[in-house]
């Protein structure tokens, strides 16, 4: 039986615990913000405010940044969140390169690194003995101390499975079930967490973009592959293996393109990059080079579209393809906004979407389609990388600023360390 006093303390501990994470996402998401405001847009007394963010002084996870003069009153000191607590670093793996950046703990960045791929011809095992390099290179530039490094976030192609053990199935790339991981976890210099690239580019979308009120909201990755992140009141949309999403894979033409998941006529087969490629090749009667360089390809048929037909045509026929793909979207999720992402969607976004637009309106019903903005994001193509490292830092939050990592378990380092 456990003695009452203890479920008191129990209580208590809880309590103060989430005080304790409540105003550290006030700090890191709102600014610095004095010690008497926080008392007042949490509702917590303010000898409460003092304790919690003396022990957030005290652990480095917060500064004092200056003073707020408030209209002749006593002026109050600015706390916020430590950019130098901790670094944190993200990766976007991508079908023929990787981007690796290193971030302070807001997320500004101080670091990055491109490392080529050759996807899918590349092993797993050569996939992480590389991200592992450019990781310790990003460590070395930025000039931090890799038990500085909070963590290392990664966003894959793919479907990551969370289910005690980590998978990623990725059929595209010819991966079935494969344990990346914890083989990313032997190899680098700190806790691992992953997740799908669109699911990460989605949230920092959600984060940082200009849409962070929405509360229904869809995230579209056009890139080399196609997905999506949906968002259902803020949060995001998994499903029942953290698979959902997968908008790529939604037919578009019954029977149609061979797509590389094995089905046919899916979106991806028509709008991925390659596909758009192909269908460009096929329109002018040329061949693709074999090893081809899909972004200076695609910026040659924007560039081409301007007088030829045949250019113009595809490019046409890939924003009706993307407006059908938005009408289901919004037909079975009635989203607030659609933003376009990834690498394709800044590079064609600008110029498809009226059509892109048309197209959604003559298929998706009526009134869900009046309650919808169609947009392109303003998150640069760092997007992904970007939104990996949110993975960590939201589970440092979630734990007040005391877990360093979530994975491996290591001990708060509460002094932080010295960053530059
Ligand atoms: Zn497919």
């Amino acid at each position: 039986m456990v003695p009452r006093h203890s479920a008191t303390q129990r209580t208590t501990k809880d309590l103060r615990r989430g005080n304790r994470v409540e105003l550290l996402r006030r700090l890191y998401f709102e600014g610095a913000t004095s010690r008497i405001d926080l008392a007042g847009r949490t509702g917590l007394s303010q000898a409460t405010v003092g304790n919690v963010i003396s022990e957030l002084l005290h652990d480095n996870v917060v500064i004092e940044t200056g003073q707020l003069d408030s209209e002749g009153g006593r002026p109050a000191v600015l706390v916020a969140v430590n950019p130098k607590h901790a670094a944190v670093v993200g990766v976007d793996v991508g079908e023929s390169g990787a981007a690796i950046e290193l971030f302070d703990l807001r997320l500004q960045k101080l670091a990055a690194v491109e490392v080529p791929l050759r996807l899918p011809k590349e092993s797993p095992a050569s996939l992480v003995s590389k991200i592992a390099a450019g990781v310790n290179q990003v460590i070395k530039q930025a000039g931090v101390a890799a038990q500085h490094v909070l963590g290392i976030g990664v966003g894959v192609p793919g479907v990551v499975v969370h289910d005690g053990e980590e998978y990623v199935h990725a059929p595209s790339l010819g991966w079935d079930k494969i344990p990346l991981l914890q083989l990313l976890q032997t190899a680098l210099p700190a806790p691992v967490m992953l997740d799908n690239g669109a699911r990460t580019m989605g949230r920092a979308e959600m984060w940082f973009g200009k849409r962070r009120d929405a509360k229904h909201l869809v995230v579209v990755l056009l890139g080399t592959g196609v997905g999506a992140a949906l968002f259902n009141e803020g949060h995001l949309f998994g499903g029942s293996t953290s698979s959902a999403g997968e908008w790529g894979h939604t037919c578009v033409v019954v029977g149609g393109r061979q797509c590389r998941c094995g089905a046919k006529g899916c979106l991806e087969a028509y709008v991925g990059a390659g596909a758009i490629l192909e269908r460009w090749a096929q329109r002018s009667r040329r061949s693709l080079p074999a090893r081809r360089d899909e972004q200076r390809l695609l910026r040659e048929l924007a560039a081409a579209a301007r007088d030829s037909k045949a250019a113009a045509a595809v490019l046409d026929e890939t924003a009706d393809i993307i407006g059908v793909g938005m009408a289901n979207l919004v037909n079975l999720f009635n989203p607030e906004y659609i933003v376009i992402g990834g690498w394709v969607g800044q590079l064609l976004g600008p110029r498809l979407l009226p059509r892109i637009r048309d197209a959604a309106a003559s298929q998706a019903l009526r009134f869900p389609f009046s309650h919808v903005a169609i947009e392109v994001g303003r998150l640069g193509p760092d997007a992904v990388a970007m939104g990996a490292a949110t993975l960590v830092v939201e589970s440092f939050l979630a734990s007040g600023g005391r877990s360093r990592g979530t994975t491996q378990g290591r001990e708060a380092a509460t002094q932080g360390g010295a960053m530059g």
